[in-house]
């Protein structure tokens, strides 16, 4: 006789992992673009797809679009894997190189996924705490790499949700620290100055790390530089505009990116959000100006916020975490979604208490949300 059968412990606590998808006349708490991709790529899309042979399984490989990626950053397509959003990279990632019997260490407060994933897998989950300007604390973080011992270490840079950018030399010590692979989430890579993929030179004899003040070129590094477990992991859905469209990747050395091809499921990627990625690519231009409009209007946000009664965290990405001084951050949250403004709360998150993150909007959003708080907090 069949039977239900209880859920993994693992998905139990889900329901505080996903973001609210409420009606919200104005919605800024999944730091999606404000803006949607150029009708230059969305005319040729819907064109190529026309053309789709819809009765043949897609390229496998991603081989096309995985070029297209290579050729952006400079590297290899065989260090390049494409999978349906930066989620599914990592689901990937962690199915191949994590498991149980292996240990991931993540600094909290970051991207909950990170070790929601990894448990998935049957990973066991350190957990490290950041420093007090919240990025990883130098005074902490070798130990907790020592005692760990992790398989996998992740960091995420700029942070979600704290908005700052790890600095250079802190990852490239990580990295040599680390014993195994280093997974670098540059979700809201493009908003931030520096990025994780200029330590991969190290390992073909390419260029050292940027700001790098330790060892000089070509110094005593181990054969191989010590950077091939090295993960940059991106994605389409933040910078690129396209969180609709499922699609992101990850950078690294052939054998990782092999073991996560064995991990995928064949043809995981469709035929046309394969496209949506090779003709995004040729519009670099166009996303990089809406970057651009986004850091002005967080510069616009910021200032607005630092006129309220709310302690507020420097940014590097496309949102900005907030902290009401006087009133509770949950009935904070509540008026704003009354008066038409959807925040994220992250109020009872550990390290984030009385916090809310907001998502820089057009202009007009943003001015919206700003009356709306000042209301709020009123
Ligand atoms: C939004 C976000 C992602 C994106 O996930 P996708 O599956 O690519 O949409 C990944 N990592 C971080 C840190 C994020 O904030």
């Amino acid at each position: 006789m069949s039977a239900l059968v209880p859920l993994r412990a693992q998905l139990a606590s889900l329901g505080s992992y996903q973001s609210l998808q409420a009606e919200a006349e104005v919605r800024l708490n999944t730091n999606e673009s404000p803006y949607p991709p150029p009708v230059t790529w969305q005319r040729a899309l819907a064109e190529a797809v026309g053309d789709v042979d819809f009765h043949r399984y897609p390229d496998r490989d991603a081989s096309g679009l995985s070029r297209a990626v290579a050729a952006l950053h400079g590297v290899g397509a065989g260090e390049v894997f494409c999978a349906n959003g930066s989620n599914e990279v990592l689901q990937c990632l962690l199915l191949a190189f994590g498991g149980p019997g292996r240990r991931a260490l993540v600094f909290e407060p970051t991207y909950a996924l990170h070790a929601h994933i990894a448990g998935l897998t049957g990973m066991e989950v350190v957990t490290e705490t950041r420093g007090a300007d919240l990025r990883i604390d130098p005074d902490r973080w070798p130990g907790a790499i020592e005692r760990a011992d992790p398989d996998v270490v992740f960091l995420c840079s700029p942070n979600n949700p704290t908005g700052r950018t790890e600095d250079p030399d802190a990852v490239a010590a990580v990295v040599e620290a680390a014993p195994g692979l280093v997974v670098v989430d540059e979700a809201y890579g493009q908003f931030s100055s520096w990025s994780a993929l200029t330590l991969r030179g190290a390992h073909d004899g390419g260029p050292e790390p940027a700001g790098d003040g330790g060892e000089p070129a070509g110094g005593p590094q181990p054969a191989g530089g010590g950077a091939e477990g090295l993960v940059v992991v991106r994605t389409f859905s933040k910078t690129w505009a396209m969180a609709g469209a499922r699609l992101g990747y990850l950078v690294a050395d052939p054998q990782v990116v092999a073991g996560c091809r064995a991990a995928a499921l064949p043809y995981h990627l469709s035929a046309q959000t394969q496209l949506a990625g090779v003709l995004a690519l040729r519009h670099e231009n166009e996303m990089t100006e809406r970057v651009r409009k986004v850091a002005d209007a967080r510069a616009q946000l910021a200032q607005g916020l630092g006129e309220l009664d709310v302690e507020t965290w420097p940014s590097d990405a496309n949102f900005v975490l907030f902290r009401p001084r006087a009133k509770d951050a949950r009935d904070v949250w509540s008026a704003l979604l009354a008066d038409g403004v959807l925040v994220r709360d992250f109020s009872t998150r550990e390290g984030l208490e009385g916090c809310l993150r907001v998502t820089v909007g057009t202009p007009k959003e943003n001015e919206r949300f700003l009356e709306a708080l000042a209301g709020a907090l009123r």
